[in-house]
């Protein structure tokens, strides 16, 4: 075992980051574990690792071409596969085990931490899962704890939170998927992100969001690591159901239910399959990602430049109003019509 190459935090980050680069991150940061002096107990990573000296976050590009699919409306699972499940539970979960592996070997305990949230102790609103867990003694939290992800990233400098309470990095938007590592290292820390400012309130992600999952006035306030943040109440139950296509009325769309159709960002007449355990984002986080990537290059926010700029139609949807629950599966029935949409 080596010892030497860790031991100066200069060195140690120029050879992290050099290290995350190579597993694939597109970005790296570093925070000190105070910065998370004050998160709520469920989502203090210190509880975790109580002697964690710092949190590495990387972040993972989703591919724009992954997204043109359904920008032109004509194949959807490419996002699901390579941009969300396969970065999720694939690529990012590699990068970041392969990180802790290189951290361990020189004696340093760390740890990889994705989107491993079916074992959390709080429910989408931070609330404790009734029946689910108890603390193993009065001082410490439910098990599991789940760090924040995004604010995380935040507090290791990678971006700002945006009205859409998404992570928007300067250099690829909101379009990132990120992971952490937690190590006993201690290393050399970026400051918060204190560039120009990326979301400027435009409300894309508002109107674009096919569940009008995004409040555009009732926000969420939080101060984390001295920062005052803000973003939009965000309806979780309401995206679960939109972001997969399918919206209340009659129909199959979901398996075993009678009551979800599908949407107007939905081509499908049933839910498509998971792709990687989790994609059926069939959305292609319309809102969220795809407006906001389009407002930050019309304000030439984005420091990544690309030869063509993302948006190149004006945003469809499709015409259910013909839809018959009762047709639905035959697997002949052709003829949707789209329009465009107006807006
Ligand atoms: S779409 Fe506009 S308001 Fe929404 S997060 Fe992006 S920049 Fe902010
Ligand atoms: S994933 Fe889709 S449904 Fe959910 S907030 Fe984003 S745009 Fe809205």
């Amino acid at each position: 075992m080596m010892y030497d190459e860790l031991e100066n935090p200069h060195t140690a980050t120029v050879l992290i980051k050099q290290r995350a680069i190579e597993y694939g991150a597109d970005l790296v940061g570093i925070a000190p574990m105070s910065r998370f002096e004050g998160a709520p107990k469920q989502m203090d990573p210190r509880y975790i690792m109580p002697a964690a000296k710092s949190c590495i976050a990387v972040a993972f590009r989703v591919l724009r071409g992954s997204l043109r699919g359904i920008e032109e409306g004509t194949f959807f699972s490419n996002y699901s596969a390579m941009g969300y499940g396969g970065i999720t539970y694939v690529f990012m979960p590699t990068a970041v085990v392969n990180l802790c592996k290189y951290i361990e070997d020189h004696g340093y305990e760390a740890f990889p931490m994705g989107h491993q949230s079916d074992w959390r102790a709080i429910d989408n609103e931070g609330v404790l899962r009734r029946g689910f867990s108890r603390p193993v003694s009065p001082d410490k939290p439910a098990p599991d704890i789940m760090v924040h992800l995004r604010i995380a990233a935040y507090l290791c400098g990678l971006g700002e939170i945006g009205w859409s309470k998404m992570l928007i990095t300067p250099e690829f938007g909101p379009a990132v998927r990120v992971g952490l590592v937690f190590t006993e290292l201690e290393l050399e820390y970026d400051d918060i992100y204190s560039g120009p400012q990326l979301c400027n309130r435009c409300m894309a992600c508002v109107r674009a969001c096919p569940g009008k999952c995004i409040s555009a006035d009732k926000s969420v306030k939080v101060t984390v690591a001295g920062h005052d943040l803000e973003w939009g109440e965000i309806d979780t139950e309401a995206c679960d159901l939109a972001f997969r296509g399918a919206e209340e009325g009659p129909g199959n769309y979901l398996p075993g239910k009678n009551n979800y159709r599908p949407n107007a960002i939905s081509p499908f007449y049933q839910v498509p399959p998971k792709v990687y355990t989790a994609g059926k984002a069939v959305c292609g986080s319309g809102g969220c990602t795809r407006a906001c990537l389009a407002s930050l290059e019309a304000r030439n926010m984005l420091t990544r430049k690309m030869r063509q700029k993302f948006r190149r139609n004006k945003p469809w949807s499709v015409d259910w109003s013909d839809y018959d629950a009762n047709a639905t599966n035959t697997g002949g029935t052709v003829g949707i019509n789209t329009k465009l949409d107006t807006d």
